[in-house]
C-alpha cells in the first residue's frame, strides 16, 4: 500500500510507502510528515493504492486528519474552481497551534452584555422561519431585511437555538477591520464560545483560535470569508451577512466564492445557509425559493431620499442642495457621508448635457475609452470610434468620468472651514489600522464629513449622521462589467442606509445623478429592490448572464499586449474545440496593469467545471511556451469582476 501524499509546498502529489505502525492511519485526509528531497513537509494522504513499496520513502509520521466533509468539501473546490487538490486542502487545514498559551483575545474583554431586546414580530417571523429550515432540512434561507431592521438579532436568535441543540455555526461578515460591531455583538451574547478570526490576528492567536474551534471549546466563528472552512464540529447553520458583498470571492487561486463553499458545505454537513442582505443579489434572488422578509427598520424610517439632476443643477460635484445640507451641519452640528466611487483606471465616455453613455450594442455593458480615439468593449472587443458629439443630442460637452476623492477632500476643506473633513478610500485602507482610526475620528466629531470610495457605504454603525450623498451615482454604471447596474443599485441602496439610526433624527439622502431615470438611480431612490430584482433578472435572462448561464474569465498577462493578446488567442483556438454548447467572447485586450499588457477572453456555459478544466489542462501543456513569453494566465470561475 502506498500513498500519493500532497502538499501545498509543491503542488504536486507523491508516492510513499507505509511502515506497518501506520497502516491503519494512512487513510484519505490523513495528515502526515514525508520526506521530500532534502526536505521534510507536510502533507495529506490524497489517496490509497494498493502494491509494494519497497523503493519507496516511507511516512515518518501521522499528524492528524482532515475531517471528512472538509476533506470532500476541498474535492469540490479543487475541481469546481479549476485548481488542485494541494491548494484546497490548504484551505482546510487549520494553522499549527503555539506552544504556550496566549492571554484572551481582545474581543473576549468587550464590556457587559447589552440588554436583551424583545424581537419584534417580523424578526419573530424570520426567525422561526429559520427554525423551520432546520427541522425540513432546507440548506439554504435568503433573509431580506432594509438596513436597520434587525437582520443581526435574528442571526443572534437562530444561533442560540443551534447551540442550545448542541450544533455550531460560522457567520462570515464581509471584512471585521470595517465591521468590529457585529463581531462583538456575537461576543457580547455568546462569551468564550465566540471564536473571532480576522486578518489582523498574529499566526499564533490565529493558531489558538483554530485550536479552540477544533475542540469543540469554540462552537460560533466569526470571520471573513475564509472562515467558510473552520472544522466546526456539529456544524448547524452557515450565516452570511451582507451576502452581496464582493469580498467573499477569494481573488487567488483557488479562486472560491465563499457563498458557493457555504452551499455546499451545508449540503455535506446537513446545515443551513442564512444569507442576509438589505440588496440580495439576482443569483440569490433566483436560487434561493425559502425566504423571510424584515420589511422596516426598527424603531426608525428610511431616510427620505432626493435626486438631484446634474444637468439642471450646476456645480458639480458639489449642487446646492448638497452644499445647503453640508452648510446645516457646519451650523448646527452632525455628521454627513459623502460617496465619490472612483474605482479602476478605466475611462468612459458620457454625455454631459443629455447623460447618454456608451454601451456595447452586444453585450450591454459600457465601453471603455481606450486612448482618446477608440470605445471598446471589455466582454467581447466590439470597438468604435470614440465621437466628437453626443448621437442623441448632438452635443460637445462629453465627459471623462470621475473626480477623485483626493480633489473632493480638498475643496471640501476649503469650502467648509468649520467641518472635520476625513477621507477613507483604498489608498488610506491600505495602511494598517487606518480604517478603524478614521471611522473612530469620525464618530468622535461633532461635526464631520467622510469623503471616500465603497468602503464608506458599507455598514458602520455611526450615530449622529444626518446626511449620506453620492456625487455622482453614474461612476459606477461606467464600468466595463455586466454587474455595474447591481453594483450601483447596491451601493446607493446601501449608503442610503447610513443615516437614521434608532434614536437619530430622521436622515436625508442626496444621491446627485446625470441620469434620475436609470433603473439603478430611480429604483433605489424609491427603496425598490424587488423591482430592481426582477428587472435585472429579466435582462440577464435575455442576455446570458448568471445566474442563467455562469461566466469563465481566462486572462492572460504579459510584458507586451500583442504578446497577452496572442497567447490569449491561441488558448482560445485549442479550447473552443471543447466547449461545445458554450458561448467564447473575445479574447479583447484590456489595457495595461502594473506594467503588464493584459488580454482576457469570457466563456457563457452551462458547465462551468468543465471549462476551467479545459483551460487548465492547456495551461499546463502550454507551461513551458508561457515561461519562454513571460505570459501569465488565471482562470476564473464567476469572476467578479472584469477589470
Ligand atoms: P441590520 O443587521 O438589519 O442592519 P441590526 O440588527 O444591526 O440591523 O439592528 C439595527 C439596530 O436596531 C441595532 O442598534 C439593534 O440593536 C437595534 N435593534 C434590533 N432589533 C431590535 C429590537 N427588536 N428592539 C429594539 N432594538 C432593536
Ligand atoms: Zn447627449
Ligand atoms: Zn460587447
Amino acid at each position: 500500500m502506498h500513498p500519493l501524499v500532497t502538499a501545498r509546498a509543491v503542488d504536486r502529489a507523491f508516492d510513499y510507502a507505509v511502515p506497518d505502525d501506520f497502516e491503519q492511519r494512512v487513510v484519505p485526509g490523513a495528515r502526515v510528515r514525508v520526506p521530500l528531497g532534502a526536505r521534510e513537509v507536510e502533507g495529506v494522504v490524497a489517496a490509497v493504492e494498493d502494491g509494494a513499496g519497497a523503493d519507496l520513502k516511507p511516512v515518518l509520521e501521522v499528524t492528524g486528519q482532515v475531517p471528512a466533509p472538509l476533506l470532500e468539501l476541498a474535492g469540490w473546490v479543487a475541481a469546481d474552481y479549476g485548481s488542485t487538490l494541494a491548494r484546497a486542502l490548504a484551505l482546510v487545514i487549520p494553522p499549527r497551534p503555539p506552544r504556550r498559551r496566549l492571554a484572551p483575545s481582545p474581543y473576549g474583554e468587550t464590556a457587559a452584555a447589552p440588554a436583551r431586546v424583545s424581537l419584534t414580530d417580523a424578526q419573530r417571523e424570520a426567525l422561526a422561519a429559520c427554525r423551520r429550515a432546520l427541522e425540513e432540512g432546507a440548506h439554504e434561507l435568503l433573509l431580506h431585511g432594509v438596513t436597520g431592521s434587525g437582520k443581526t438579532e435574528v442571526y443572534l436568535g437562530a444561533i442560540e437555538e443551534v447551540l442550545a441543540a448542541g450544533g455550531g455555526a460560522i457567520v462570515l461578515v464581509p471584512e471585521i477591520a470595517l465591521t468590529p460591531q457585529t463581531a462583538s455583538r456575537f461576543v457580547a451574547r455568546f462569551g468564550d464560545t465566540v471564536a473571532v478570526l480576522h486578518s489582523g490576528l498574529t499566526p499564533a492567536r490565529r493558531g489558538a483560535e483554530h485550536a479552540r474551534i477544533g475542540a469543540g471549546e469554540a462552537r460560533v466563528v466569526v470571520g471573513a470569508r475564509s472562515a467558510v472552512f473552520a472544522a466546526v464540529p456539529g456544524l448547524r447553520m452557515i450565516v452570511i451577512d451582507e451576502e452581496h458583498d464582493a469580498s467573499y470571492k477569494h481573488e487567488s487561486d483557488p479562486r472560491y466564492d465563499a457563498r458557493r463553499v457555504a452551499a455546499r458545505r451545508a449540503r455535506i454537513e446537513g446545515a443551513l445557509v442564512v444569507y442576509g442582505s438589505a440588496t440580495p443579489r439576482p443569483e440569490s434572488w433566483h436560487g434561493i425559493r425559502r425566504r423571510a422578509a424584515l420589511p422596516a427598520r426598527v424603531g426608525g424610517h428610511l431616510p427620505a431620499v432626493q435626486v438631484v439632476d446634474l444637468r439642471r443643477d450646476a456645480g458639480y460635484p458639489f449642487t446646492r442642495p448638497l452644499l445647503d445640507a453640508l452648510g446645516a451641519i457646519e451650523d448646527g452640528g452632525g455628521r454627513a457621508i459623502l460617496l465619490q466611487n472612483r474605482r479602476g483606471a478605466a475611462g468612459a465616455l458620457h454625455c454631459r448635457t443629455c447623460a447618454h453613455s456608451w454601451r456595447c450594442p452586444r453585450c450591454d455593458v459600457a465601453l471603455t475609452l481606450h486612448g482618446r480615439a477608440a470605445l471598446v468593449c471589455h466582454h467581447c472587443g466590439h470597438r468604435e470610434k470614440a465621437p466628437a458629439a453626443c448621437p442623441d443630442c448632438g452635443s460637445v460637452d462629453l465627459a471623462r468620468i470621475g473626480a477623485g476623492t483626493e480633489r473632493v477632500e480638498a475643496d471640501l476643506v476649503d469650502r467648509f472651514p468649520g467641518l472635520e473633513v476625513l477621507r477613507l478610500d483604498a489608498d488610506v485602507a491600505a495602511t494598517a489600522g487606518e480604517p478603524e482610526a478614521t471611522l473612530a475620528r469620525f464618530r468622535e466629531s461633532p461635526r464631520a464629513l467622510l469623503v471616500g470610495t465603497q468602503i464608506v457605504a458599507k455598514g458602520h454603525d455611526v450615530p449622529g449622521v444626518t446626511v449620506a450623498a453620492v456625487l455622482d451615482a453614474e461612476t459606477g454604471l461606467a464600468l466595463p462589467d455586466f454587474r455595474a447596474e447591481e453594483r450601483t443599485f447596491s451601493l446607493l441602496t446601501q449608503l442610503a442606509g447610513r443615516p437614521g439610526r434608532p434614536g437619530d433624527p430622521r436622515g436625508r439622502v442626496i444621491i446627485q445623478a446625470w441620469d434620475p431615470e436609470s433603473r439603478p438611480v430611480a429604483l433605489a431612490a424609491r427603496h425598490a429592490v424587488e423591482e430592481f430584482l426582477e428587472g435585472e433578472l429579466q435582462r440577464r435572462r435575455e442576455l446570458g448572464y448568471p445566474p442563467f448561464r455562469r461566466l469563465v474569465r481566462l486572462l492572460v498577462t504579459a510584458p507586451s499586449q500583442d504578446v497577452a493578446q496572442g497567447a490569449a488567442t491561441a488558448l482560445a483556438d485549442a479550447a473552443i474545440p471543447a466547449l461545445t454548447g458554450d458561448a467564447v467572447l473575445g479574447p479583447v485586450p484590456i489595457g495595461r496593469l502594473r506594467d503588464r499588457g493584459r488580454s482576457h477572453l469570457i466563456v457563457k456555459t452551462g458547465d462551468p467545471r468543465r471549462a476551467a478544466a479545459v483551460f487548465r489542462g492547456l495551461l499546463r501543456d502550454l507551461a513551458p511556451d508561457m515561461r519562454r513569453a513571460d505570459a501569465a494566465a488565471v482562470v476564473d470561475v464567476d469572476p467578479q469582476t472584469m477589470l
